[in-house]
């Protein structure tokens, strides 16, 4: 399947990856679903939604300095950097992310399109105006964190359960699907609209591929699907591979 997937690269001109909390898992930083996804006993979902943030934002926040503190700790791995030379080497090769760690934009990743946001980035939870900011620090000092704005609650400028995703984002997700090769890598496949995008690509034409360490919903849907670590498949590919794009 390695060998069909380099074929692949080795022809296409246009290549697109869309990558998953998967591809992040090796630089330690814990998926939702699966081991060491929780915090607290509760669940991702209760925690990541405008409904948990409304009813209590001390306690989701608390959630939120928990992950950055994990994530600033951590370091982006061989699949990060591997994309990220990919997408300085071609300007045809596009990197989708629904990651919101940021590892990619750290791995060096050129336009990067991140579909989920980005939790060094905050915004005001009462929409004051105010263009979302960054802040890295960690811990954050206010607690919750304020508005530069207005001085009212803060929130991570990240999309939550229920949440649309930004349409300019949304739109470069899009045009980015009519490539030639479209790559799913450590996402299961269930949280849409990312997950409508492997089906997009292939309507448009795309030969679709997925890495994943275990098989998914999209796996019977994919030309090539490779169960493989990210972190291992990328660099296998990235050697089989002459520098031609
Ligand atoms: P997901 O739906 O993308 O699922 C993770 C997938 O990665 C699983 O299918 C798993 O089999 C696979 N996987 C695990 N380790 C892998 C490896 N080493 N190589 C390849 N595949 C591997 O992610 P989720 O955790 O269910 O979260 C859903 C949403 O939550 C994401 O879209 C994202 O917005 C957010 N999230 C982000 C991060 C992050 O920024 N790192 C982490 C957790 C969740
Ligand atoms: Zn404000």
């Amino acid at each position: 399947m390695i060998d069909k997937l380099v074929a692949q690269l080795k022809h296409a001109r246009r290549v697109t990856v869309m990558t998953g909390a998967g591809v992040s898992a090796a630089s330690g930083i814990p998926t939702f679903r699966g081991d060491g996804g929780l915090w607290r006993s509760f669940r991702a979902e209760e925690l990541a939604t405008p409904e948990a943030f409304e009813r209590d934002p001390a306690f989701v926040w608390e959630w939120y300095e928990w992950r950055r503190a994990k994530i600033a700790s951590c370091a982006p791995n061989a699949a990060h950097h591997v994309l990220a030379e990919w997408s300085r080497r071609s300007p045809h090769c596009t990197v989708i992310t629904q990651n919101v760690d940021d590892l990619h934009v750290r791995a060096g990743t050129e336009r990067l399109v991140r579909l989920h946001g980005s939790i060094w980035e905050l915004s005001c939870w009462d929409r004051c105006g105010v263009a979302p900011w960054r802040d890295e620090r960690v811990p954050l000092v206010d607690r919750p964190a304020r508005c530069v704005g207005c001085g009212g609650i803060a929130r991570p400028a990240v999309v939550w359960f229920g949440e649309s995703l930004s349409a300019a984002d949304m739109d470069a997700a899009l045009r980015a699907c009519a490539c030639d090769l479209f790559i799913a890598a450590g996402t299961s496949a269930i949280v849409y609209p990312a997950a409508g995008l492997l089906q997009h690509a292939k309507a448009c034409g795309a030969v679709t591929a997925e890495i994943n360490i275990e098989p998914t919903p999209a796996s019977g849907a994919v030309d090539l699907a490779i169960q493989g670590a990210a972190e291992l498949v990328f660099p296998q590919l990235a050697a089989e591979l002459p520098r031609l794009w």
